[in-house]
C-alpha cells in the first residue's frame, strides 16, 4: 500500500474505532495533541505492560520507580538541559512559519511556501516547558515539565541503591509522561509535545559499559521483534560522533520503517558517568559506589534504553495493519481490514457475540461474558449482522470471538473464531476459559 494511504488509513481507523482521537476535538483540535480512546488506552497500556514485564518483572537486576514530573530546577542545571536542550530553529520571512533547521532540504527553499532566500539563520530554541510553582509568578518559582523521565531516576539513584541493597550492574526502570516544546510536531503520535517514555537506566562498573551497551541494543531490538514487528521493518542505526548528545559516548537507535521512512523508536545510549557526576557536583552528595570486593570506589556508568510508548504503539499498529480479501458466508469474497496484533498487545482479547439479538441468546451471552471478564479483557456486541461484528473485532485486532447460537442453548458449547485464519471451532462452555487461555498464550 502506498505510504501516505497507509498512514491515512491508520489515522482513520484509530478515530473510527475508538483508538486515538484528536485532542479537544469539539474545539477544533489542539496543536498535534492526541487522546487515547477506550480501545487505544488498552493497546498502549498493553505496550507499557509488556515493556514493564520484560524490563522489571522478568529480571532480577532491575527495579521500578515512578518519580514526579515536576522536579527541583537545579536538576535541569545539573543535567545540562537548561544549557543545551535546544533544537536549531529557522524562520521563513515570507510565510512566517518556523522549522527545525535539521529538517530542511539542501536546496534551502522554504518547505512550506517554497520561497528561496527567505529563511533566517538557525538559532537555538529551548524545548523545555516552563511553568510556575505556587501563587507567585516570579523567577524564584520557575519550574519545568520534565523533558525526559531519566533525571527522576538519577536523582533517586542513591535512595534506590541503598534501600534495595543493589550493587552494579543493576537498573531502574520508569514509565511516564515527558514534555518537549517540539518546533514541528507531526506524523500523528510519532512526534508530539506531550508523550510517554519507557526508560531504564542501567548502572554498571565503568569498564563494563561497552559490553552492556551492546547487550541492551540486542535486547531491545529483540523485544520489538518478539512482539510481532517483522525484522525487515526494524533496524539498528549507530549515531555518528557529531550526532551524539552532550552526555553520550555511544548511541544506537532502534528504528522502524514508518510510512514516511526510517524513524527512531528507541535510543540506547552509553551516558557514561556524566549524570551521576553532575548530580554529585550540583547536590553535594556523594553518588559514588564502594566496591567492597575489589576495594575500590567508582561512579557507575549508565546504559540507557529510552523508548517511546506512543511511537511503539504506532509502530505495532502499522506493522499489524492488513487489508485482505475474505470469504463471506454466502460464498462471495469481501474486503476485510484486520490488525494482526500479537495477542499480548490486543486491546480486547475475546469478544462475546450472540448470533443475533434474540431474547433467548442475549442473556446467555451476557452471562458468559460475565464469567470470562475476570480472566480476559472482554467486549460484547449484539448490534448488526454477525459478519459485520466479526469485521469490527478484526479491525481492532481481537484475536478470538466467541459466538453464542441456538445450539448453545442445547449443547452448552460455543463457536470460537480465530481472527487470522477465520477458522471456527466448537468448544464446550465448561472448557472455555482453559481453551481461550491456551490459544491466547502469555
Ligand atoms: P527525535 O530525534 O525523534 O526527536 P530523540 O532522540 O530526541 O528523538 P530521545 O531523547 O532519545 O529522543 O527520547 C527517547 C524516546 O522517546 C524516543 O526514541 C521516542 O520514542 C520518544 N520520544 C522523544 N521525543 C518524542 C516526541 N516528541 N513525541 C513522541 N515520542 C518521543
Amino acid at each position: 500500500m502506498a505510504a501516505p494511504d497507509l498512514m491515512e488509513r491508520i489515522v482513520n481507523l484509530c478515530k473510527r474505532r475508538g483508538l486515538i482521537f484528536p485532542s479537544s476535538e469539539i474545539y477544533g483540535g489542539f496543536r498535534s495533541t492526541w487522546d487515547y480512546g477506550p480501545i487505544g488506552v488498552l493497546l498502549k497500556r498493553n505496550v507499557k505492560d509488556q515493556w514493564w514485564r520484560s524490563m522489571v518483572q522478568l529480571r532480577s537486576d532491575v527495579v521500578g520507580l515512578d518519580a514526579a514530573i515536576l522536579m527541583a530546577p537545579r536538576v535541569w542545571e545539573a543535567s545540562g538541559h537548561l544549557e543545551t536542550f535546544t533544537d536549531p530553529l529557522v524562520d521563513c520571512r515570507a510565510c512566517k512559519l518556523r522549522f527545525r533547521a535539521d529538517d530542511l532540504a539542501p536546496s534551502g527553499a522554504c518547505p512550506n511556501c517554497g520561497a528561496r532566500g527567505t529563511l533566517t539563520d538557525a538559532r537555538p530554541f529551548h524545548l523545555m516547558f516552563k511553568t510556575f510553582v505556587g501563587p507567585v509568578e516570579d523567577e524564584a518559582s520557575v519550574a519545568y515539565l520534565r523533558p525526559e523521565t531519566a533525571q527522576g531516576i538519577f536523582v533517586n539513584y542513591l535512595n534506590v541503591q541503598t534501600t534495595m541493597r543493589r550493587r552494579p550492574p543493576f537498573g531502574i526502570a520508569q514509565i511516564g509522561k515527558s514534555f518537549r516544546n517540539e518546533i514541528t510536531p507531526g506524523n500523528f503520535v510519532f512526534r508530539t509535545r506531550e508523550f510517554e517514555q519507557m526508560e531504564m537506566e542501567y548502572f554498571v562498573p565503568p569498564e563494563e559499559a561497552g559490553r552492556w551497551f551492546e547487550y541492551w541494543v540486542q535486547e531491545r531490538f529483540r523485544w520489538y521483534r518478539d512482539l510481532g514487528i517483522p525484522e525487515d521493518l526494524l533496524r539498528v542505526r549507530s549515531h555518528e560522533p557529531d550526532e551524539l548528545s552532550h552526555y553520550s559516548a555511544a548511541t544506537a537507535d532502534v528504528e522502524f520503517a514508518y510510512p514516511w521512512g526510517w524513524g527512531e523508536l528507541e535510543g540506547i545510549a552509553n551516558r557514561t558517568d556524566f549524570d551521576l557526576r553532575r548530580h554529585a557536583e550540583y547536590s553535594g552528595q556523594d553518588l559514588s559506589y564502594y566496591d567492597q570486593e575489589h576495594d575500590r570506589r567508582y561512579v557507575p556508568y549508565v546504559i540507557e534504553p529510552a523508548a517511546g510508548a506512543d511511537r511503539a504503539t504506532l509502530a505495532f499498529l502499522l506493522a499489524a495493519y492488513r487489508e485482505e480479501e475474505a470469504p463471506t458466508a454466502d460464498g462471495r469474497t469481501e474486503k476485510r481490514t484486520v490488525l494482526r496484533l500479537d495477542a499480548r498487545l490486543a486491546p480486547i482479547k475475546v469478544a462475546v457475540l450472540p448470533l443475533s439479538r434474540n431474547e433467548r441468546l442475549v442473556p446467555v451471552a451476557d452471562e458468559l461474558a460475565a464469567t470470562l471478564r475476570p480472566h480476559f479483557m472482554i467486549d460484547t456486541d449484539s448490534a448488526g449482522s454477525i459478519g459485520r461484528r466479526y469485521r469490527r473485532q478484526d479491525e481492532i485486532g481481537t484475536p478470538l470471538c466467541v459466538t453464542v447460537d441456538f445450539e448453545t442453548l442445547d449443547d452448552k458449547a460455543v463457536t470460537v473464531r480465530d481472527r487470522d485464519t477465520m477458522a471456527q471451532q466448537r468448544v464446550p462452555v465448561a472448557e472455555l476459559v482453559e481453551h481461550l487461555r491456551g490459544r491466547l498464550g502469555g
